[in-house]
């Protein structure tokens, strides 16, 4: 991880990255109440911009709806905070924002209410690519994405990552660039920080949010987007076997963009080199946060 900018959004103000700093006792360092946001911004040589940041926000509120988690900020302010904290750290680089509040001085009580205490914190670093875009291994994981009826697959809350620590670790100790996490019924679901696609007779086909797939914002411009390239697209259950036969394969998400998928386990995909089709949704990709297609204007904010 690159350096983290000089100041860090805190409660409201803005302190430098050495003062922004919590108890030992603070409840979410022990139990994961804390709830989190990627976001990534774009520098295109003339204006930073912020990629779907209106979504990032409301899906940041809903997180901590599940659990009673109260943000004690507007979606306007931590909008505002947001841009603020680019423009306070004279960002000029694409870089990644990362949101996120936490359940803080509330003794060793598991009964979290609305009127738990929390802290609202924002950074940023400068960020390029998470993943070789010229294609990555993965391996089907040994571990069951969980499910919604153990805790929600829509909440981004820190204490659900552990489920996606245990599948990186075992995908990196056999050797492979990432995991693929198959769903309590055993179809695919998602990779530990990723949505999954794959590309079968022409069709964009991707889990539905019932595989505990999170509901990722990649994934749904990607699915609005696409309809542009006249692809048709799906959103079905996807046994392993159909993953393994599937002409293309791809996983999106704010960190991983769109990174392409050559092999899963033992078998190489199409030629075990970047598809035509994940190519073409890619270079769109990136004209879109760029903001060199003006359809999607509206899914970006400017900085400055
Ligand atoms: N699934 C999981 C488990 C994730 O953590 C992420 C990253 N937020 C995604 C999918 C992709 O979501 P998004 O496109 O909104 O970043």
């Amino acid at each position: 991880m690159a350096e983290i900018s000089k100041y860090i959004w805190f409660d409201g103000k803005f302190l430098t990255k050495n003062k922004a700093k919590v108890p030992v006792t603070t409840h979410a360092i022990h139990y994961g109440t804390s709830i989190f946001e990627g976001i990534r911004a774009y520098w295109n040589e003339e204006n930073l911009f912020i990629f779907r940041l209106d979504e990032h926000v409301k899906r940041f509120r809903n997180s901590g709806k599940y659990y009673n988690i109260s943000l004690r900020f507007s979606d306007k302010e931590i909008k505002k905070a947001i841009i603020n904290l680019c423009k306070k750290n004279k960002i000029k680089k694409s870089c990644y924002v990362r949101p996120f509040y936490f359940v803080g001085q509330y003794g060793i009580n598991l009964h979290v209410t609305k009127n738990a205490p929390t802290h609202v914190a924002i950074f940023s670093f400068p960020f390029g690519d998470l993943f070789d875009k010229n294609g990555i291994t993965s391996c089907v994981s040994i571990w069951r994405k969980f499910s919604d009826a153990s805790t929600p697959t829509q909440a981004k809350m820190g204490g659900n990552y552990l489920n996606s620590i245990l599948a990186t670790q075992d995908a990196k100790k056999r050797g492979f660039d990432e995991a693929i996490l198959l769903d309590k019924n055993g179809y695919v679901s998602e990779a530990p920080g990723e949505n999954i696609f794959i590309i079968k007779n022409d069709t964009l086909l991707t889990p539905p949010l019932s595989s505990s797939a999170l509901d990722g914002i990649t994934r749904k411009s990607i699915l609005t987007f696409t309809k542009d390239l006249k692809l048709k697209t799906k959103i079905k259950n996807i046994t392993k076997e159909e993953l393994k036969s599937a002409e293309e394969v791809f996983l999106s998400g704010t960190a991983a963009e769109i990174t392409p998928i050559i092999k899963v386990d033992k078998k190489k995909i199409g030629e075990g080199i970047v598809g035509n089709t994940t190519k073409l949704i890619m270079e769109q990709y990136h004209e879109i946060v760029m903001n060199r297609n003006k359809k999607y204007s509206k899914w970006v904010t400017p900085v400055y």
